[in-house]
């Protein structure tokens, strides 16, 4: 996004904590005369004078955001305060990174925007899950209370280079495996299935979001429909990465979603949105980042980590 906003000429503040992201991701950046890096977390105030605001803030990867559950939580609420807090102060516009999982184990497949979810409130995911429900629902009353400009953007698994190689999500696990030479965990039997976001992708449809002068169109899903099994994704890694790997089975992590497709009529019909780049040519480009990478700069998160 930052790369995206500088380059299109915006004046760009990126505020980041780095609990999960790399100083290595903007590096490249720093020499920018339109770019300002700050290390900060959102969960504590901060005042600054912007005309747009992208709350991008939280751990996504499930091991990021179980490894400090109640401050995942607090990001997306307290983060949310504070960004809308100050959006309403500049007059500034907000887009908030929600996300697929709103949608918990979802009933209904594909799932669209109109559907409610079914989610577990007490479950290991719940601090992220309900955490981005209550950002949708604080970002709604600061539009309906306070006449903020939102926008709400719900995020499907999306991948691509300069994800963390240990974030412990499929797609870098999967790559990592292969490209080292481990067995590829497969989580349960590996039927539950995803449908794969290159983040290219992601990017476009979220500036299409933001800039959007149709007003406030509610929540939109932006994802590739493209809906894979586990076992499928695992098959296509070793296809593409040569690996001469075996897969091994782990025990399905609780709550993991069985289905999971995002219906995208909304971000066609609003955003003349749709992704671009398949699955098979995203992972070929995720696959030349990782072998270019030295995988000892990045470190796992957690101890019990795969
Ligand atoms: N998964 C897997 N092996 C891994 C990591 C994940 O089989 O090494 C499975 C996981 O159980 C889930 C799917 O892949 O069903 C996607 O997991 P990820 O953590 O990437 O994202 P999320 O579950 O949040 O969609």
């Amino acid at each position: 996004m930052c790369e995206r906003l500088v380059n299109e000429g915006h004046d760009v503040i990126c505020l980041d904590n780095f609990f999960t992201a790399q100083k290595s991701n903007v590096a490249h950046l720093l020499g920018r005369p339109n770019f300002e890096l700050i290390r900060h977390d959102v969960t504590v105030p901060i005042f600054l004078e912007v005309d747009q605001i992208y709350h991008m803030a939280c751990p996504a990867a499930p091991g990021h955001y179980q490894f400090n559950p109640i401050k995942t939580i607090k990001t997306s609420v307290m983060g949310s305060i504070n960004m809308l807090g100050m959006a309403k102060r500049c007059g500034a516009r907000i887009l908030l990174a929600s996300t697929s999982e709103i949608y918990g184990d979802p009933l209904i497949h594909p799932q669209p925007e109109s559907y409610w979810g079914n989610v577990n409130t007490i479950g290991l995911r719940s601090c992220y899950d309900e955490g981005k429900r209550v950002a949708e629902t604080l970002f709604m009353d600061y539009h309906r209370m306070n006449k903020v400009d939102v926008r709400i953007v719900r995020i499907f698994n999306t991948y691509g280079p300069r994800m963390h190689p240990y974030d412990g999500r499929v797609v870098s696990n999967f790559i990592r495996q292969a490209i080292q030479g481990q067995p590829i965990t497969i989580f349960g039997e590996g039927e539950q299935t995803r449908s794969f976001c290159y983040r290219d992708d992601l990017v476009e449809g979220i500036f299409r979001l933001m800039n959007n002068e149709d007003g406030f169109i509610g929540p939109v899903n932006i994802g590739n429909p493209g809906e894979f099994t586990i076992r499928e994704l695992a098959e296509l890694v070793i296809q593409l990465t040569g690996a001469n790997v075996k897969l091994e089975k782990r025990p399905l992590p609780p709550d993991d979603p069985t289905r999971r497709q995002p219906d995208i009529t909304l971000a066609k019909k609003h955003l003349e949105w749709e992704p671009k780049i398949p699955l098979q040519q995203g992972l070929q480009q995720t696959i030349d980042w990782f072998r270019s990478i030295d995988f000892d700069h990045y470190r796992p998160p957690t101890p019990n980590f795969v």
